[in-house]
């Protein structure tokens, strides 16, 4: 044990250190290295800015010969031996993130392999190497949708406006989470009760029929400001912005109040929120058979006043009352509440002409 523990630390030990001489030899014989700056993260991955790294086209090619590909914004050399379909991305849409995973390069690939085309509405691209693989880290100026495709031995990256790839676009907003549990009653937390329905509500959008976008605020235990999930919304333009809670009293204590509400914005004059606010209960209602505590004003709330788009929140059940909260836990309740917040979207979205 001990032994193979020490080789697995020499073979560790010799990687750092290949790796710390490549990127020396990377400082050393590379022009214009003064323009990059290189730091290792905590995962030990080395990254440095390859925005200057970008040639236009007009620098590379005559005119002519670049016609065909002035449609693409970037184009990457495919590496040797690598199949397209081990290139793998990732996009976070809260940070404005696509990350590129690229095997089979080196650490100075995009100084070898220069991309071609242009930097518009990238505000940063950072290339991270360890062990062979690559991470080409680009972040976006608004939200984009990456479109890759690999041609001969080129990768075509483009950076797509989701309103043109989607008919209608959705934000949901999963309530709470991280170290803001929402309410918490024996020993149940909010937080948890608005995620499992969010994810059950992922899964309904995930196989949905229609051309929707739908982006949600979290899918885990993680914590998001209040201006971060409404700027969500109105920075994507959202056409529907929903977001998922659980009730209590006032005064926190249980009670035989129950039922569920939600919440809409008075100020919005078009009165879209509150009809989707309506549709939304009465699929809830529908759904779960439960108590109606009605539509609410929200305006004092933070996310509904400031939401651009047609806002719902809803308040799907008050874990202040024994017999709701047992429901509220049920995975099989939840899953109903989630397919009566699926219908609502679908329905008020179809009223409004945003799909068909
Ligand atoms: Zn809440």
């Amino acid at each position: 044990m001990i032994q193979m523990q020490k080789r697995i630390e020499k073979r560790f030990t010799a990687c750092f250190a290949l790796l710390t001489l490549a990127l020396t030899l990377l400082f050393v014989f590379v022009p214009d290295i003064h323009r990059v700056s290189l730091s290792a993260g905590d995962t030990g991955v080395a990254t440095y800015s390859v925005m200057d790294l970008i040639r236009s086209r007009d620098e590379l090619y005559q005119v002519d010969a670049v016609k065909k590909e002035e449609s693409h914004q970037l184009r990457l050399t495919l590496p040797r031996d690598v199949d397209p379909a081990d290139i793998t991305y990732t996009e976070n849409v809260m940070d404005k993130r696509i990350e590129i995973s690229i095997p089979g390069v080196s650490s100075s690939f995009f100084y070898d392999y220069p991309m071609v085309g242009s930097s518009d509405g990238i505000r940063e691209l950072t290339f991270g190497y360890s062990a062979g693989v690559g991470i080409l880290d680009i972040t976006t100026t608004k939200i984009r949708l990456l479109d890759m495709h690999t041609e001969g031995s080129y990768v075509y990256l483009d950076f797509l406006d989701p309103h043109d790839v989607y008919d209608a676009i959705v934000v949901i907003d999963i309530g709470h989470g991280g170290k803001d549990a929402g309410a918490d009653k024996q020993g149940v937390s909010e937080k948890n009760i608005n995620l499992e329905m969010g994810k059950k509500l992922f899964s309904y959008c995930a196989k949905s029929k229609y051309n929707v976008g739908f982006y949600f605020t979290r899918l885990d235990d993680t914590f998001v400001e209040l201006q971060d999930r409404v700027g969500l919304a109105n920075e994507i333009k959202a056409d529907l912005f929903l977001s998922i809670h659980n009730n209590s009293t006032a005064s926190g204590r249980m009670s035989s109040i129950n039922g569920a509400e939600v919440m809409y914005r008075v100020s919005d004059d078009s009165g879209g929120s509150k009809e989707f606010a309506a549709i939304c209960l009465e699929e809830i209602l529908d759904e779960l058979g439960c108590d109606s505590k009605g539509l609410v004003a929200g305006d004092e709330i933070y996310i509904i006043r400031t939401s651009e788009a047609p806002v719902a929140l809803a308040e799907i059940g008050f874990m202040t009352n024994e017999n709701e909260l047992k429901n509220l836990c049920n995975p099989e309740y939840q899953d109903r509440a989630a397919h009566a917040l699926y219908k609502a979207i679908i329905t008020t979205l179809k009223k409004n002409g945003g799909i068909k």
